[in-house]
C-alpha cells in the first residue's frame, strides 16, 4: 500500500489513526445484521458443526484410552467456565468502570492435552484425517468403537502418512502431539517467535521441528510448499481449514449445555458479551460461529488483537481482509502474546465474520501482562499474556456505550484461550512482568 492510499484510509476510517498510534481502541462492525441472514451466507450449515461434533464424540473413546487425563470427561476435550467476581472488583475497580452483569471466564488454559483453544480445532482435523484414512482403508466402520485407533495395524498407516504446519508455537503443539500419538510422520514449521520449550516439547514427542528466522506467515508459506510436493502430505492450513474452523465452532454446543448447567439464562433481556483473543482468525471465528448458531443475536462477538498486531481488525475495517497487512500502516507485528503475532488475518474468517461480529478491541502487551497478574492475585488462575486479551473486553463495550452492555442481566464470557502447559519459571516470568 502507498502513502497516497494509505493516507486516504485514514480519511475515511479516523480510528485508523489511533491504531497507527497503537492506542486501545474499540470498533464497532458497521456490518454485524441478523444472525440467520449471517449464518446462511456463510455457506457453513448447522449440520456441518454437528457432524464435527459427532466425529469428536466417536473419537471420544480413543482419545480417553491415549490421553487419560481425559478420563473424567470421557475423552470429550473440554474446559470449565469459571464466574471471577474478584475479578470483576478489581477491573471494575482499576477502570472506573462499573461491570453490572456476570463475568465469566472460559478456561480453555485447562483444556486437556494441549492447554490452549487449538486443543479444539486442530486436534479436530487430525483426528477427521486419521479417520478419512481409517475408512479409505477398511481398519474401521464408522459405528465401530474407534479405541481401535490405538492399534498398531492404525498406527502402520499413518507412519507412512505425513502431516505438516506452519505455527507460532500453540497450533504447532495441538498438531504435533495429537499426530504423533496416532503414529503420524509430523513437521511443524515454527516462526522466530515460538518459545524454546514449545519446541524441546515437540522433539521429546517425536515431532520434527523445522525452525525459521522470519515470521508467522513465512513459516506457513514454506510449510505449505513442502507439504505441496507431497502427496502423502497433509498440511493443516492455519488459514484457509475449513475443518479447523469446524472443530472450534463444536465449542458453541458445549457452552450452552455449560450455561444451561449452570442456571444461566441468555435470552433477548439476558445479553451474552464474548470476547476472544485473535491471531489469524479461526480459533475465535470459529468459536463465534458455534455461539452464533446457538444464542443468534442474543450473543455478541468481539475479537480482541495486539496494538502491535490488529490485522483482524485492520481488515474488516478495510474491507481488505488478507489483502492488508499491520505493516501497510506501520505497525511492527511484535508482542509478546503467542498466538496473536500475526500481521495478516485470514480471508476465509474475516469474511464469513463480516455479518456476525459485533467488533474487534485492540490492547497493549503492559494491560495483558498487569491482568495476568491481577487474576493470579485475586482468582489464583495462572494464564498466558494472550489469554487476556479479552479481559477489557467489558470494560470496553461498556465506555463505548455498546447496547445492554452495562445492564444487570449481561453475562460476560472473557475466553481464557491458554496457559496451563506454560512451564513454571516463564509464568513466574510473566507474573513478575507487571511489576517491572
Ligand atoms: C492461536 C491462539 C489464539 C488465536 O487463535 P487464531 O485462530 O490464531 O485466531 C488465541 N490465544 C492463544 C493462546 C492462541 O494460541
Amino acid at each position: 500500500m502507498n502513502e497516497t492510499e494509505k493516507a486516504r484510509w485514514i480519511e475515511k476510517l479516523p480510528l485508523l489513526q489511533q491504531i497507527i498510534e497503537k492506542q486501545e481502541v474499540l470498533w464497532r462492525n458497521p456490518l454485524n445484521g441478523d444472525s440467520l441472514t449471517g449464518i446462511a451466507q456463510s455457506g457453513i450449515t448447522e449440520a456441518d458443526v454437528k457432524d464435527a461434533s459427532d466425529r469428536l464424540k466417536r473419537f471420544a473413546p480413543y482419545i480417553e484410552t491415549v490421553f487419560p487425563e481425559t478420563a473424567a470427561s470421557n475423552g470429550i476435550i473440554e474446559s470449565p467456565i469459571t464466574a471471577i467476581p474478584k475479578m470483576k472488583e478489581a477491573l471494575s475497580a482499576t477502570y472506573e468502570t462499573t461491570i453490572s452483569g456476570e463475568l465469566l471466564l472460559k478456561q480453555d488454559n485447562a483444556l486437556p492435552i494441549s492447554g490452549s483453544i487449538k486443543a479444539r480445532g486442530g486436534i479436530y482435523e487430525v483426528l477427521k484425517h486419521a479417520e478419512t484414512l481409517a475408512l479409505e482403508h477398511g481398519l474401521i466402520q464408522k459405528d465401530e468403537n474407534y479405541a481401535k485407533f490405538a492399534e498398531p495395524e492404525f498406527r502402520n498407516l499413518f507412519a507412512k502418512h505425513k502431516i505438516a504446519v506452519g505455527s507460532t508455537g500453540n497450533l504447532g503443539l495441538s498438531i504435533g502431539i495429537m499426530s504423533a500419538k496416532l503414529g503420524f510422520d509430523v513437521t511443524v514449521h515454527m516462526s522466530a517467535d515460538a518459545k524454546q520449550w514449545k519446541k524441546d516439547l515437540l522433539r521429546e514427542k517425536g515431532v520434527t521441528v523445522v525452525e525459521y528466522e522470519d515470521d508467522y506467515s513465512k513459516a506457513v508459506e514454506e510449510g505449505r510448499r513442502q507439504a505441496d510436493a507431497d502427496p502423502l502430505c497433509h498440511f493443516v492450513d492455519d488459514e484457509n481449514s475449513l475443518d479447523l474452523f469446524l472443530g472450534y465452532a463444536v465449542a458453541g454446543e458445549r457452552v450452552a449445555a455449560q450455561l444451561t448447567e449452570r442456571g444461566t439464562i441468555i435470552d433477548e433481556n439476558n445479553p451474552l458479551f464474548v470476547y476472544l483473543p485473535c491471531g489469524v482468525g479461526g480459533g475465535p471465528g470459529g468459536v463465534a460461529f458455534g455461539l452464533k448458531l446457538q444464542f443468534g443475536d442474543n450473543v455478541h462477538c468481539f475479537f480482541a488483537e495486539p496494538t502491535h498486531s490488529p490485522c483482524m481488525t485492520i481488515g474488516m475495517m478495510t474491507g481488505l481482509h488478507d489483502e492488508v497487512s499491520v505493516a501497510d500502516f506501520g505497525l511492527d507485528n511484535q508482542t509478546a502474546a503467542d498466538g496473536l503475532a500475526v500481521g495478516t488475518a485470514s480471508g476465509f474468517v474475516g469474511k464469513k465474520m463480516e455479518p456476525l461480529l459485533e467488533g474487534c478491541y485492540t490492547i497493549a502487551d503492559e494491560t495483558m501482562f498487569k491482568l495476568l497478574t491481577m487474576i493470579a492475585d485475586t482468582e489464583d488462575i495462572r494464564l498466558e499474556p494472550s489469554a487476556l486479551a479479552g479481559m477489557t473486553g467489558p470494560i470496553q463495550a461498556i465506555n463505548n456505550e455498546v447496547p445492554k452492555s452495562d445492564s444487570s442481566s449481561a453475562v460476560h464470557l472473557v475466553w481464557a484461550t491458554g496457559g496451563s502447559m506454560v512451564p513454571e519459571n516463564e509464568m513466574e516470568s510473566y507474573y513478575g512482568m507487571s511489576r517491572k
